[in-house]
């Protein structure tokens, strides 16, 4: 094989000015914590320190909820679809303006590859505002009678993983669909949400129409236990998603979870196997894993087993793991020590389970949270590495020989986010797909992403829909 030196290809981090703390955002503007708390925001790929920022508590809540509710009884509850959707069009617009800034910003905050946050997130999070805009305005002809309401207020709880494009995929629906926000980030990765704060105030979002309340779990339980909510929609964990579920039993707030997955990307013999290959590594190794969706089970025909995991491992070979801001870096840092000490957990549990690890030369950087491209072979459905959600890049393989066998591996798990097909026959994708209890299935391809399309899951990976009409629907009274 030929060996290809890359030159370093940095891009600049210039264009973002960190500010060394920042505020939570309540009412249209930049705030102090009412007990003046604050926690530290980390590079993942270097472990220093990016900025301080305000952690609120139950006071800044209800302060941040009382805003959101002042601001739907008042000029958003009044304002006329089309002039809402106008604001949803700035936003858009403005997040492709500063798109470079967004990618660099993401990609120091979170550890994932600029390649990423440029290609991916930023582009995504401003096709969420454009799509949902357009529907601002067509709200009685989507299907939800003829006069579908605003809820009110939401509440909503996002993950560190693709911090940007889950606020975009909260935000944008609830906005359209006339509600108003309170947004909880994650801990590890508020600073895209303080930005997107920044362009709400540049485009004159009314006050209290979107508010920011940043902070770590317990910040999200005062925000979910708010007894002044509508609605609640929740990205993260299976385990708090059920907490969650149990807190709002018995109210009137609705609720939507979008919560794990451990999903089987299943190659039949006739599949194209280069093409397969991409698709696996997309779909295991994009974002180093931290996907919710990712593809972490392959499902390989055993008759094809052999020349497809040969080119797998030549293909990780060539993958380059290392600084987030080089162009060049398909696998970028884990998001934090805690989600590392979980990913070298889970892997040893695998080789203590008897599967066989295989990793390319890799050599990792001395500062900063790393995991290599892992796959294992030799596993079987009992396996811990099987059955959870490892969430790094770790890939376990398993076998089967019908088509039959294939699907009933496949839905042996308690998730059911998505799944991946791939074969040269229609007949066979359809069968497959049919039969995959997943809400999402991909064929010939994986990890595709577009607003227009509903996502979501059955099973412990949560209920309720994000994207497409079906994304209003959870922010209607319809
Ligand atoms: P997490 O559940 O620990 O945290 C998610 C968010 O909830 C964070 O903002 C956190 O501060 C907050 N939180 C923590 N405890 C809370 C509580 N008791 N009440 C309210 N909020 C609380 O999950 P994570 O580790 O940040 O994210 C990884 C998980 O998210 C994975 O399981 C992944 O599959 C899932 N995920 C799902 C999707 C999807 O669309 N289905 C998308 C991305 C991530």
């Amino acid at each position: 094989m030929p060996v290809f030196d890359y030159a370093p290809a940095p891009e600049s981090r210039d264009i973002v000015a960190l500010r060394p703390g920042y505020g939570l955002f309540v009412d249209g503007a930049f705030t102090e914590p009412a007990d003046g708390g604050t926690f530290k925001t980390v590079n993942p790929a270097t472990e220093e320190v990016l900025a301080e920022v305000a952690e609120a508590g139950p006071a800044d809540v209800d302060r941040a909820v009382a805003a959101a509710r002042r601001a739907f009884d008042g000029v958003w509850g009044r304002m006329r679809p089309a002039e809402r959707a106008k604001y949803l069009f700035r936003i858009a617009r403005v997040l492709q303006e500063r798109a470079r800034e967004f990618a660099v910003l993401e990609s120091l905050d979170n550890g994932k590859p600029i390649r990423e946050s440029r290609d991916v997130d930023v582009p995504l999070a401003a096709a969420h505002f454009f799509y949902y805009a357009g529907w601002a305005d067509k709200l009685r002809w989507a299907g939800f009678g003829g006069d579908p309401r605003p809820l009110g207020v939401a509440g909503q709880v996002i993950p560190w993983n693709f911090p940007l494009l889950m606020a975009a995929w909260k935000l944008a629906p609830a906005l359209a669909a006339g509600n108003t926000c309170v947004l909880k980030p994650a801990e590890t990765t508020p600073l895209s949400a303080l930005l997107l704060a920044e362009v709400l105030q540049q485009v004159d979002l009314p006050p209290g129409v979107v508010n920011i309340v940043t902070g770590a779990g317990g910040t999200g339980r005062a925000l979910v236990a708010h007894g002044g909510l509508d609605k609640v929609a929740f990205t993260g964990s299976t385990e708090v998603g059920k907490q969650i579920q149990r807190t709002l039993a018995g109210t009137r707030t609705k609720l939507t979870l979008e919560l794990g997955g451990k999903a089987a990307n299943i190659v039949f013999d006739d599949a194209p196997l280069d093409q397969a290959v991409e698709g696996i590594v997309n779909g295991i190794f994009f974002n180093q894993g931290h996907v919710c969706c990712a593809g972490s089970r392959l499902l390989v025909q055993e008759s094809v087993a052999e020349p497809l995991l040969e080119r797998l491992k030549q293909r990780l070979a060539t993958l380059r793991l290392g600084d987030p801001l080089d162009k060049n870096t398909d696998i970028g840092a884990v998001n934090s020590a805690a989600q590392l000490e979980r990913i070298t957990e889970l892997a040893a549990s695998g080789d203590a389970e008897g599967a066989v690890r295989w990793q390319p030369e890799c050599p990792l950087p001395d500062r900063g949270w790393w995991f290599p491209p892992t796959l294992f072979t030799g596993v079987s459905q009992s396996h811990r590495i099987a059955r959870e959600e490892i969430f790094g890049p770790v890939l376990s393989v398993l076998t089967f020989r019908t088509p039959d066998e294939a699907v009933v591996k496949a839905n042996n798990t308690p998730y059911g986010l998505s799944a991946g097909v791939w074969s040269e026959k229609g007949s066979r994708i359809l069968w497959t797909a049919q039969r995959l209890r997943a809400g999402v299935v991909w064929a010939n391809t994986f990890n595709r992403f577009d607003p227009a399309s509903p996502f979501g899951g059955y099973k412990e990976s949560g209920f309720g829909r994000e994207g497409g009409r079906h994304g209003l629907e959870a922010y209607l009274d319809a």
